[in-house]
């Protein structure tokens, strides 16, 4: 078994550090009647006196045995893993040569270096549970063996076939047995050596019988004839041997044990394979070469070998996506910094080209989840910033009441025949300024997205920011300071386009005209009314309707109407020309309560001032809602996306940072080490299993 022992290792280092599983290699398992020799032939295979034998029903648990190779370092490491303490103390293995060991499953951590106190302990064991006297039981034993010198092979002994029931052996022990031999030999990965002694009739072997059951077609069984020296003087293996008798697909192969006289006298294993050797020379020369202890465990190596090439391809496939994967990653943590400066100039810039993209749309990361950026800004000028406005009311916060208060405020001591100017002004500004609130909004939107592209740019699109924490951090503190310098800037620009507003109030913008026709009318309308000294009011609905009616087809305007009051003082004139209304004269002698009845002529007051301020209103809003967004644009998008660059490398290309800023996190060079080692292991996985698939061990 040792010739496979360099290719598994092979194997092994590679699948150590790839960290994918070792091929299972596939068990073996001996099957044949009792005393045929089963645990003679596997002891022969592992190469050490391990098992015991004997007369009689010695196997009656099953006994996994697993082989584990093991490098002299490695034995270091699992010494300490059984007890920590061991090596250190140099309690154990110090002077023996037990480079080789044992443990069962059942003793825990209990080390065996003797083999005969292993075969001991099978004993032991074996009676523990199936009694001593000839009881089975279907509980397997597991002992590992620990060596250099084997290859990590599953081996499984079994209980003979028997037929007549002894001792405590229930009455259906045939069945039973081969129940217990069928569970561990139909697994498809199991090898089977049918074992069968070469004095009993090898037509009627119970051992090809059982295992014809499980693979008919013989591809995993291979037949051992044993005790070739006890045969019947006169009587020779050679038809058996030459598979005349039973064929079997994969070999019939002969061996000479150690008898149970060789047990007792403690014959070595090396005797026993030189003396077969001899044996074999002797009594069938033209077939020695084929048979023989030697030449199973080189059958049985070819049959793992066999399994080992087919598992090749598709372990080749799955080392091959691993590398290609871990290329992928190792690629997207960057190379090691060789050129400091060049480097952080390359990311900077290529921070600089992120942010700018982002805000204009063209990033190479398009988000699909959400929207952000330019789009982002474009979303909060005209959906969250133009519907804020619009839902400015241009008369709110404004009762009736206070529109009154302001007209006779702005007409001092005089009572008004007409409404005053100035009421207008004052009222239409205090309204404009409420659009300051939102303007300002808009801009602290715009500056909380920027800064969130700053996240964005890191996340996504300058991957190998990440590498270097520092840099990273460095450039989010410039771009934020940035944006918050330029925050004041901004604020006062929106605010004095509230402040342009308010600083004149434009009457004679083309748009309001329409609305001053309208009042000019109605002034008009007053006029020829007092005129006609109509005793009593114009009727409302008149009114209204010729107010309706004017609104195209005025011809007046604010300046007009000033004009036709200016042959004197306006208001003057109006007032020495034309002797008040009762109830008018009344309105201005009368206190004004908070909440009454108004007159008519108040209330047409009112209707004229709020028509007007409404007007004039929706031209500032719509001024406001066009200008915002553009200020914003000039003052913090475009100026920082101009000067982020320079900023940046004004700030942080300098020489005394270089080895600072491009510090990279030690994770990530630790990441970057553990991939590229995982790929060089699996390119030399790779090749490893390219030599073994070219190997030929026969
Ligand atoms: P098992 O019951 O099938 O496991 O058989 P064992 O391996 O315990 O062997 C039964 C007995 O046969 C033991 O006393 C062995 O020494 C003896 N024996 C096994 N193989 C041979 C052999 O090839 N030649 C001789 N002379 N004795 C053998
Ligand atoms: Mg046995």
């Amino acid at each position: 078994m040792e010739a496979l022992i360099p290719v598994i290792n092979k194997l092994q280092d590679v699948f150590n550090t790839v960290g994918a599983d070792i091929i299972q290699l596939p068990q073996i398992a001996v099957v044949g009647t009792q005393s045929s020799g089963k645990s003679s032939v596997l002891e022969s295979l592992v190469g050490k006196d391990l098992l015991p034998r004997g007369t009689g029903i010695v196997t009656r648990r099953p006994l996994i045995l697993q082989l584990v190779h093991v490098d002299p370092e490695d034995r270091r490491k699992t010494c300490e893993e059984n007890d920590p303490n061991a090596w250190k103390n140099g309690r154990l293995y110090k002077g023996v040569d037990g480079e080789e060991w044992g443990k069962f499953l059942h003793t825990k951590h209990k080390i065996y270096t003797n083999f005969d106190e292993i075969r001991q302990e099978i004993e032991n064991e074996t009676e523990r549970i199936s009694g001593n006297n000839k009881g089975i039981s279907d509980e397997p034993i597991q002992l590992k063996i620990f060596s250099p010198h084997v290859v990590n092979l599953t081996l499984v002994d079994l209980p003979g076939i028997t037929k007549v029931p002894v001792g405590d052996q229930p009455k259906d022990i045939e069945l039973q047995i081969r129940e217990l031999i069928l569970k561990y030999i139909s697994n498809p990965n199991c090898i089977i050596l049918a074992v069968t002694a070469a004095n009993t009739d090898m037509a009627t072997s119970e051992a090809l019988k059982v295992a014809r059951e499980v693979d008919p077609d013989g591809r995993r069984t291979l037949a051992v004839v044993t005790k070739l020296d006890l045969m019947d003087a006169g009587t020779d293996a050679m038809d058996v041997l030459m598979g005349r008798v039973i064929p079997v697909k994969l070999g019939l192969i002969g061996v000479v044990n150690r008898s149970q006289l060789d047990i007792n006298n403690k014959k070595n294993v090396a005797d026993s394979i030189r003396d077969e050797h001899a044996f074999l020379q002797k009594k069938y020369p033209s077939l020695a070469a084929r048979n023989g202890t030697k030449y199973l465990a080189r059958t049985l190596n070819r049959l793992l070998m066999h399994h080992i090439r087919d598992c090749l391809p598709e372990l080749k496939t799955r080392i091959n996506v691993l590398a290609a994967q871990y290329q992928s990653l190792l690629s997207s943590y960057g190379e090691p910094v060789e050129d400091m400066s060049s480097t952080l100039l390359q990311l900077i810039t290529k921070f600089a080209t992120e942010y700018c993209n982002t805000i204009e749309g063209t990033a190479k990361y398009i988000e699909t989840t959400e929207l952000c950026g330019g789009a982002r800004i474009c979303y909060i000028f005209h959906e969250t910033f133009g519907r804020t406005l619009e839902s400015v009311d241009s008369l709110g916060g404004l009762t009736t009441i206070d529109v009154l208060t302001a007209i006779r405020n702005a007409t001092g001591p005089r009572p008004a025949l007409f409404v005053p100017e100035v009421s207008f002004e004052l009222l239409v500004k205090r309204q404009v300024k409420r659009l300051e609130e939102p303007s300002l909004r808009c801009v602290e939107l715009v500056h909380e997205e920027m800064q969130r592209i700053i996240q964005h740019c890191s996340n996504y699109s300058t991957q190998e920011l990440l590498r270097f924490p520092k840099l990273h951090d460095a450039i989010v503190e410039v771009v934020t300071s940035l944006l918050r310098k330029r925050l004041p800037v901004t604020n006062e620009m929106v605010h004095n386009l509230v402040a342009i507003e308010l600083a004149y109030i434009n009457t004679k913008h083309p748009d309001f005209a329409d609305a001053c026709g309208l009042m000019n009318n109605n002034i008009e309308e007053q006029r020829r009314n007092r005129m006609r000294e109509l005793p009593s009011a114009v009727p409302r609905d008149k009114m209204a309707g010729g107010a309706q009616g004017e609104q195209e087809g005025g011809t007046g305007t604010w300046r007009g109407m000033l004009k036709k009051g200016e042959e004197g003082q306006g208001e003057d004139k109006m007032k020495a020309q034309s002797p008040q209304k009762g109830h008018a004269v009344n309105l201005l002698d009368v206190r004004v309560p908070v909440a009454r009845k108004l007159s008519a002529r108040e209330q047409r007051d009112c209707e004229v001032i709020e028509r007007l301020i409404k007007s004039y209103f929706l031209i500032v809003r719509k001024n406001i809602q066009d200008s915002v967004p553009k200020a914003v644009m000039q003052f913090l998008v475009n100026h920082v996306k101009d000067s982020l660059q320079s900023e940046l490398v004004g700030q942080l290309y300098k020489p005394a940072l270089l080895e600072d800023l491009l510090t990279e996190s030690e994770d990530m060079a630790q990441r970057r080490n553990e991939a590229a080692d995982m790929l060089k292991a699996l390119q030399k996985a790779s090749q490893v299993i390219a030599e073994i698939r070219e190997t030929h061990l026969w």
